[in-house]
């Protein structure tokens, strides 16, 4: 019987499902990627997936700032996510939208469409099918992972780091004064965004009550990936 298999499946020591969340540049992507290659888990970019739908938003001439419109819009996009943590996809309409979703201009965009509630629902509804999907096991990205999307996920961690810890890290590409300058315009954009997501009302960014929260802002890339993976093998030994 199809039950007894999946059931089976989820009980395999590597089917874990792992909920990482926290604001912008506080390394969730590269320590969710790391960390599920390590472990041999799937992995989902839930950013990514709201990038994608603000493209398509903007690409079809539909104003971000109008949630109605947004909404009326949310069904229209096909939004696929390959989950391989070593070559992470997506497409939009069968378009490879990896490139475009990283613009300045889809950036300063995003919080307003993933503030509407139907863009919520249809993209919750995709990452819920996704984690289902992968019986392996998956480490899933985001915001509203362990409140919202994924609530009785096994392991949960809340990323932090200080706003300037943060914008050091996106803007470390820059040299001179332009690294001033870009330092300067990078904390002010990260910050804006975070309160944007963090005071919007359908599932805002937030850390959920039995999430563990660390602290990044003192520690390497390589130490936070350490720190999840032994947070992710004292679960599976709790089992
Ligand atoms: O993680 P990334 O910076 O790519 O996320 C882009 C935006 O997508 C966030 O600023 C937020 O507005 C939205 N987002 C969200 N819920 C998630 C993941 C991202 O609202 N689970």
């Amino acid at each position: 019987m199809s039950v007894t298999v999946e059931t089976a499946a989820r009980k395999t020591p590597a089917a874990v499902i792992v909920a990482i969340d926290g604001p912008s540049g506080t390394g969730k992507s590269s320590t969710s990627k790391a960390v599920a290659a390590k472990l041999g888990l799937s992995y989902l970019d839930t950013g990514a997936q709201y990038r994608a739908i603000t493209w398509w938003m903007i690409s079809n001439g539909v104003d971000v700032q109008d949630a109605a419109a947004v909404a009326n819009a949310s069904a229209k996009p096909d939004i696929v996510s390959g989950t391989d943590p070593a070559a992470p996809t997506i497409t939009v309409d069968g378009a490879d939208a990896s490139g475009p979703i990283r613009t300045q201009e889809v950036t300063a965009k995003v919080s307003a469409v993933s503030a509407v509630a139907e863009v919520r629902t249809r993209i919750t509804e995709l990452q819920r099918e996704i984690a289902a999907a992968a019986e392996g096991g998956i480490v899933v990205e985001g915001r509203d992972i362990g409140t919202t999307v994924l609530p009785d996920a096994d392991l949960k961690v809340f990323l932090t780091a200080s706003p300037e810890a943060r914008a050091a890290r996106r803007s470390g590409e820059l040299k001179g004064s332009q690294a001033a300058a870009g330092l300067a315009a990078t904390r002010d954009a990260l910050v804006k965004r975070d309160a944007a997501d963090s005071s919007r009302k359908t599932s805002p960014l937030a850390k959920a009550d039995d999430a563990v929260e660390v602290d990044t802002t003192e520690l390497t890339l390589q130490q936070v990936i350490e720190c999840v993976v032994t947070l992710v093998e004292e679960k599976r030994a709790a089992r």
